[in-house]
């Protein structure tokens, strides 16, 4: 039976609720009329339920599937401005006893190169890192308990917290580990965690546990519970996922946004952020294989209506996707992307030799940080380092109610100006640079509250005078 509310992961992912949802959809996608009525809701940027988003998602009138796509980048420019977040992955160890058939860290590939991290390999990269200038960390690691214990994983946290090297800091480091006990989130979240992201794969419970066949991932409902755990723990912003690819993405896309309902009714937060991985080659791993891979365009559709569905979630885009697709998906809803990443553990300090390789994927979009950030601002978008809202405490329903009154604007911006320019500051070409200076001069003007505007341009002062860390 379907239950939002539910604490059981096959009653808020319900199958039948999401079968019955894929028929109503099909029914009326050329439904002008209930079309319409969605799109006056979704106008009202209070977000649709996974019903009325995947009736437009399947929606087959053109000039109706313009209107999606236009009313997704108006609501991302009312709630993210053109500000995008930047991060990069840090791999800790690639051990793994699962047996994930999409991926190559699956326990039987014996070609791969298995690393793990010392806390000295670790400081490494994390300077590295520094020196490219990031801020933001997603922490990634296999799962496996004696490899990779969670006392690792926090050890592994406090040394990258603790790096301060030159100008650097890493200020925010999220985690993307397998799912775990209440008892372990709550050490997480001690450890000065932001997000914890855990994808889901497949919301499919059948071909779930084909996917997963071996290992603690198997369990469907304990990895799909996970996020309610994570929250029992004191963890607020949690950040949702599927791989593309391994099912329907129809499925895929209604079952996530239940799992976002459901979150929301029981914890009163939705996800902080979303993210819209699709499966790429690996190792011992052929995309191919898998039958559901899904087009640019469907992927595009994909993004704007999440967009609508959710809108004060932030939405990622890794570098598993090229740069023009990362350019498209800008417009309809991103709101974060990865920039110089490295898949490798150890790969920022070192480069691997060609026969010793421990990457979990191919990655499309191979540009510097530097690259990133200057793509970026020749668009019109200001990249931004900033950390500040957990920091603040703006987390979970803080998070949330700020942005939904849309006064996120007021601490954003200045934020996003405050942390470029650091960055220009301490890590940008000079080519950059000067497009930084020219993009920053222009955006205080949009600055609404003059004491703040004020407040930022001593501060930029301040970041040549060589302080740092200033925020709202
Ligand atoms: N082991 C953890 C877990 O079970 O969630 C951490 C996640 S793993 C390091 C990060 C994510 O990479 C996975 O959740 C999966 O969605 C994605 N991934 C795995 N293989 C991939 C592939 N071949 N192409 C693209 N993404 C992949």
């Amino acid at each position: 039976m379907y239950d939002p509310k539910s604490l059981k992961a096959e009653e808020f992912i319900c199958h039948q609720e999401v079968l019955d949802t894929l028929e109503f959809a099909e029914k009326n996608k050329n439904n002008r009329k209930l079309i319409d009525k969605i799109l006056e809701k979704a106008r009202l940027r209070k977000g649709l339920s996974h019903r009325e988003a995947i009736v437009l998602l399947d929606c087959a009138l053109e000039d109706k599937n313009k209107e999606i796509f236009a009313l997704a980048e108006q609501i991302k420019k009312d709630y993210y401005g053109n500000r995008i977040v930047m991060f990069a992955p840090l791999y800790l160890s690639n051990y793994c006893v699962n047996g994930c058939v999409y991926c190559p860290y699956h326990a039987k590939n014996k070609h791969i190169a298995r690393k793990k991290l010392t806390q000295e390999e670790i400081a490494r990269e994390v300077i590295a890192l520094q020196d490219m200038g990031h801020k933001r960390l997603a922490l990634e690691a296999g799962e496996d308990p004696v490899n990779n214990p969670i006392e690792y994983i926090l050890e592994s946290i406090k040394t990258i917290y603790s790096i301060k090297h030159k100008n650097g800091a890493i200020r925010r480091v999220n985690v993307n580990i397998a799912a775990t006990t209440v008892e372990n989130y709550r050490k997480l979240k001690e450890a000065g965690i932001g997000t914890y992201i855990l994808f889901q794969e497949t919301y499919h419970k059948e071909s779930y546990e084909k996917l997963h066949p071996k290992g603690p991932k198997h369990n469907y409902a304990y990895h799909t519970e996970a996020m309610d755990r994570a929250m029992e723990g004191g963890i607020d912003d949690v950040g949702l996922g599927v791989l593309f690819g391994l099912e329907l993405y129809r499925y895929e896309f209604a079952a996530l946004l239940m799992h976002a309902e459901h979150l929301e009714a029981v914890h009163g937060v939705g996800p902080h952020t979303i993210s819209v991985p699709r499966i790429k080659h690996a190792d011992d791993i052929d995309p191919n294989v898998f039958d559901n891979g899904i087009d640019d365009d469907i992927f595009a559709k994909i993004i704007a209506c999440i967009r609508i569905s959710v809108p004060y979630t932030g939405m990622i885009i890794s570098t598993r996707e090229s740069k023009a697709c990362r350019e498209k998906a800008l417009h309809y809803g991103i709101s974060q992307i990865s920039g110089g990443s490295k898949t490798s553990v150890g790969g920022y300090a070192e480069e691997e030799p060609e026969d010793h390789k421990s990457e979990q994927f191919d990655v499309s979009d191979k540009r510097t940080l530097d690259e990133v950030v200057r793509w970026l601002m020749e668009q019109g978008y200001v990249p931004s380092f900033c950390t500040a809202c957990y920091r603040e405490g703006r987390t979970g329903d803080r998070f949330m109610a700020l942005c939904k009154n849309m006064q996120i604007h007021n601490c954003c911006l200045p934020n996003a100006l405050m942390t470029l320019k650091e960055y220009i500051q301490d890590y940008a070409s000079p080519e950059t640079k000067l497009l930084g200076e020219a993009l920053i001069a222009s955006e205080l003007d949009n600055i609404p509250n003059e004491k703040v505007r004020n407040i930022v341009k001593a501060n930029l002062e301040n970041i040549v005078k060589g302080q740092r860390d200033f925020r709202f």
